[in-house]
């Protein structure tokens, strides 16, 4: 397997499988032998679901799988612990170039006296820089990157308030060139919790609970925060159709850099300008300025909204639909996601999947006004039951990724033990996880363990249909 990799993407090239990953926005693009063959499974996983709290929620919701309550008790992962999951997952590799051309390289590991206090990846190249000048050595570079495969982490939260290391986390995962995303239950989105998640990640869910309109302040804010953060802009003018790469325009973001590649394509045909500027110079209208502005979001940051489908709240995804056209609030946001309902735990039996009938109203009404909508991968059968009669359901059918838990993807708790997902952890066999923590070797011991494979198996046996729960009926 070949790794190439440059500061905006990350290539990676076998016989079987392939992915190009960008760096900034997270867009990850995977294929087999040919860019339509799909692989069965990643070598090691390409994503991480990783839960650094648990336990106490001050919301209670009703469907909660997890059953966190305002009454429980607190579980925070430690920064130390994060660390040591994300370095065993993401196989982090030092190497050292000295001057007369030698090369020494080896796995980053919890010896380095550094590993207390580094907070991103230049704390470690700059601790060995100074330790090996120190003792003599002449060194010319020192390279610390990732030798596995993960691009993203989600990062599984009660709130962004309770675990005090969880954008210390984030910070670290993003200086390794991993892109953090989480979900939040949007009921209480300060500025501040804002503009650190819009600098930081590539994507951010909110949940729609019922005070949806808490929910869609969050949205504004994480718009309001990523435009400024991102100011500055690149305008293309050029008549040519550049539409399969981009839109007329591209934007260039604070320290974007284009690549050669694209620069040449655009054949000096563009200008940078401060947003604002733009904006002022153009008249823009009000609306204008907000289908820029939205545009603009879409582009690099993904902001969701994230709704357990259940029938009795039918009424509330239709309503959340209309609201995405009207209410000027919700112009960043990029779709709205239905999540399947998991009947789990005291959940069991209590609430109503979403029928198909209903499903199918909501797709049309999708599609017919442009309302950018999505499903998790547990929802890839009813998504496809919904648009097998379409004219387009070819190219719809590729934008599904069915459960992909152990295939391409690795859930790990609080207290760093792995089940295949979320929702699996606690059920049927796996009322005991696997310890990532503790492990010695993460491919051997975890990723290629014999339950995980008997899962990966039952899996692919099944189709790639939940062999965990009915998420049928
Ligand atoms: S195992 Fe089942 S519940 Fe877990 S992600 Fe896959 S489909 Fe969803």
């Amino acid at each position: 397997m070949k790794i190439l990799e440059n500061k905006v993407r990350r290539i990676v090239k076998s016989e079987n499988y392939n992915t190009i990953f960008d760096k900034k926005t997270g867009v990850f693009v995977r294929g087999g032998k040919t860019v339509k063959d799909d692989p069965k499974c990643s070598p090691m996983p390409e994503i991480a679901d990783i839960e650094i709290s648990s336990g106490k929620c001050h919301n209670s919701c009703k469907f909660c799988y997890k059953q966190n309550s305002s009454e429980g008790k607190l579980h925070n992962m430690t920064f130390e612990e994060f660390k040591t999951i994300f370095h065993k997952l993401a196989l982090t590799t030092v190497k050292v170039i000295y001057e007369d051309g030698t090369v020494k390289e080896g796995e980053y590991n919890t010896s380095f006296d550094c590993w207390d206090y580094a907070l991103m990846k230049s704390d470690i190249q700059n601790y060995l820089n100074e330790k090996l000048t120190k003792m003599g050595f002449k060194v010319k570079n020192i390279l610390v990157y990732n030798k596995g495969l993960l691009s993203q982490i989600a990062f599984g939260i009660t709130s962004p308030y309770d675990n005090p290391d969880f954008f210390k986390m984030m910070e670290y995962a993003r200086s390794f060139d991993v892109i953090p995303n989480y979900t939040i239950n949007g009921q209480d989105m300060t500025d501040k919790v804002a503009e650190r998640t819009a600098n930081l990640c590539g994507a951010c869910a909110i949940s729609i609970l019922s005070n949806k309109e808490k929910s869609y302040d969050a949205v504004e804010k994480l718009s309001k925060q990523f435009i400024d953060l991102n100011q500055k802009i690149r305008i293309v003018q050029t008549d040519k159709d550049y539409s399969w790469l981009t839109t007329q325009y591209w934007f260039k973001f604070k320290d974007d850099i284009l690549s050669t590649e694209l620069e040449g394509m655009f054949e000096g045909d563009y200008f940078d300008i401060v947003l604002k500027d733009y904006i002022e110079q153009n008249n823009l209208t009000e609306d204008e300025t907000d289908e820029l502005l939205g545009n603009i979001i879409k582009k690099r940051f993904k902001i969701n909204f994230h709704i357990v489908a259940m029938e009795d709240i039918f009424d509330l995804i239709m309503q959340t639909m209309k609201d995405v056209k009207t209410d000027k609030r919700l112009k960043g946001l990029t779709a709205i996601v239905l999540l399947k309902y998991k009947p789990k735990g005291t959940n069991a039996g209590k609430f109503k999947q979403l029928s198909k009938e209903h499903y199918q109203e909501i797709f049309d009404y999708a599609e017919e006004n442009k309302i950018g909508i999505g499903f998790d991968s547990c929802s890839a059968p009813v998504f496809m039951e919904s648009i097998k009669n379409k004219e387009n359901s070819e190219s719809l059918e590729m934008l599904a990724e069915p459960c992909e838990s152990t295939l391409f993807s690795i859930y790990i708790n609080s207290y760093g033990e792995t089940s295949p997902c979320s929702f699996c952890e606690n059920e049927g066999e796996w009322t005991e996880g696997i310890s990532v923590l503790k492990c010695h070797d993460f491919i051997s011991d975890v990723w290629n363990n014999e339950r995980i494979k008997n899962f990966r198996e039952k899996l692919l046996n099944n189709d790639r249909h939940c062999p965990m729960f009915n998420l049928e009926d």
